[in-house]
This record gives structure tokens, C-alpha cells and sequence, in this order.
């Protein structure tokens, strides 16, 4: 009585396509597929450096930084897989580590630092103040006193307004919001980014608003990670390759059609 039904020319075809799948895999190197893509948080709503454009893609500054990161030339080897999060809430997500990094234009700050880590500075930005085109007062710090001031919630436009004596302060969610409330003549001022708002007023986008011309701050933008960060040390070489293979130099050119100033290796 024959118990098993052994079919040879069954195991030897077996045998051989498992020995054809672990020769592929030998032979053909890891790709970035294989990897755990790096999750990395981002705002669309900054403009230039995070867009969602009207098919749900985003591009940007920051989107162009943190892809050309993830080439292999840079020295990182995994994927990129974005995901969109208010900025309000971008600090305590890296806490929590429910994302693995966040490019947002986000501001290196001493406050900052005691919760979550940054890489290098990779933009040098600042904190200027917007005004309605007609406005002929106010022009710097001491002006902006007792006036209506529109900031975005958590940002350092919002940290830098709570240091003006008697402003009244309004907060919203993200951009196109205050600077809407400005243009209906709701508040005198707004206190924001500087890059953020001369590219929008540049595109037509804020016909209307006009910039101060003096900066009322200096800051440097970083690439955020949670503390002790296994991928931070990689992502601060990585950005050291592409300010020296000229990348950096052309993301900067596409973005703002100019020279990138040069930028500190640490901060602060
Ligand atoms: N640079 C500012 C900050 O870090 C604002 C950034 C943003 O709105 N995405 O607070």
C-alpha cells in the first residue's frame, strides 16, 4: 500500500524556483522599497516650502530638501512618505514619535529643543511684519504697540507678538486665514515669516499686503526629529552633502531665484 504520494518531478520543480527566488534576492541589492519608508511630517499650507497643489501632490522647498535626502547620492537609503499634520500639533507628534521626522519650515528655537531635536540649520529665515499696502504707520517693533495683531497658533510670529506691550493678539490655523483677516481690515498687523509671505505676495496671491521691509528677527529652519533620534545623525550628513554637491544651491535657486546665504553647521 503506498501511504504518501510522493511526486518527485513535483519537489525537484519545487526545490528549484526556491532556489531561484534566494539567488534573485542575493544577487539584486536592498532597494529603498525594502526599507521602512521614514515618515516625516509637513503643513501644506507654507508656501513656497510646502504646497498641496490642486491634484493633492505636494512640492515645495522642503518637499524637494527632504527627497533629495532620500537619494542614495546624499547617503540615506530610505524612502520618503510624507504626511500631512496642522503645525500646531507638529511638536507633539514628534513627541510622541508618531512620525519619524518634520520638515515645515519649522523654527530651531531654545524652547523647542527641551522637547524634541533638530538637524542642522538648513534655511536661514526671520520674523517680519505684514501690513495693508496703505498702511504708512507701522513700520517696526515700537509701532506695532497697542495694534491688532494677526499670528498663526504656535508658531514664533505668535511667541514674537506676546512680547509687544498692549497688543491685541488674534491666533489662527494657518496662513491664508490671517492674512485674509488683514485684508478685511479685521487686524493692523501680521507678524510671520518673511519668505513665506514676500513668495506669496511675489505670486499674487496677497494683492494688497505689503512687508516691512526690517526683519524682526533671525531664524534658522530645522529639520525635526523626536529625541535621541536613531535617523538624525544621517539626515544632518545628509544635508552636509547636498550644501556641498551643489544641490541645496539649486533647490534654493528654483524655489526663491537666488544665492543661498550661507548657513551656520550648528544652532543655536
Ligand atoms: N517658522 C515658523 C515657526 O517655526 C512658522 C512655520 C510654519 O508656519 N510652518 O514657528
Amino acid at each position: 500500500m503506498k501511504l504518501i504520494n510522493f511526486n518527485w518531478q513535483q519537489l525537484i520543480l519545487g526545490l528549484g524556483c526556491l532556489l531561484l527566488m534566494i539567488a534573485c534576492k542575493s544577487f539584486y541589492p536592498t532597494t529603498n522599497s525594502d526599507v521602512k519608508p521614514l515618515k516625516v511630517g509637513t503643513d501644506p499650507t507654507f508656501v513656497p516650502f510646502e504646497i498641496q497643489t490642486a491634484s493633492g501632490n505636494l512640492e515645495g522647498f522642503d518637499i524637494d530638501l527632504m527627497n533629495a535626502l532620500a537619494q542614495p547620492t546624499a547617503g540615506l537609503s530610505f524612502a520618503v512618505q510624507f504626511e500631512s499634520l496642522p503645525f500646531d500639533g507638529m511638536i507633539s507628534t514628534l513627541q510622541a514619535k508618531r512620525v519619524d521626522a518634520a520638515i515645515s519650515g519649522i523654527t530651531i528655537t531654545a524652547e523647542r529643543l527641551k522637547t524634541i531635536a533638530f538637524s542642522r540649520p538648513y534655511f536661514k529665515a526671520g520674523l517680519a511684519i505684514a501690513v495693508r499696502k496703505d498702511n504708512q504707520n507701522i513700520k517696526d517693533f515700537k509701532s506695532l504697540q497697542g495694534k491688532k495683531i494677526a499670528v498663526q497658533i504656535g508658531s514664533t510670529g505668535a511667541d514674537f507678538a506676546k512680547t509687544i506691550p498692549n497688543a491685541k493678539i488674534s491666533t489662527f490655523n494657518s496662513g491664508p486665514e490671517f492674512f485674509q483677516d488683514l485684508l478685511n481690515g479685521n487686524v493692523d498687523a501680521v507678524v510671520s515669516d518673511a519668505f513665506a509671505t514676500l513668495y506669496a505676495i511675489k505670486n499674487g496671491k496677497l494683492k494688497g499686503i505689503k512687508v516691512v521691509a526690517d526683519l524682526l528677527t533671525q531664524e534658522y529652519y530645522g529639520i525635526a526629529t523626536p529625541k535621541n533620534s536613531p535617523y538624525l545623525d544621517a539626515i544632518n550628513k545628509g544635508i552636509a552633502t547636498l550644501l556641498s554637491n551643489g544641490t541645496y544651491k539649486q533647490i534654493y535657486q528654483k524655489w526663491f531665484n537666488a544665492e543661498p546665504p550661507q548657513l551656520p553647521d550648528s544652532w543655536p
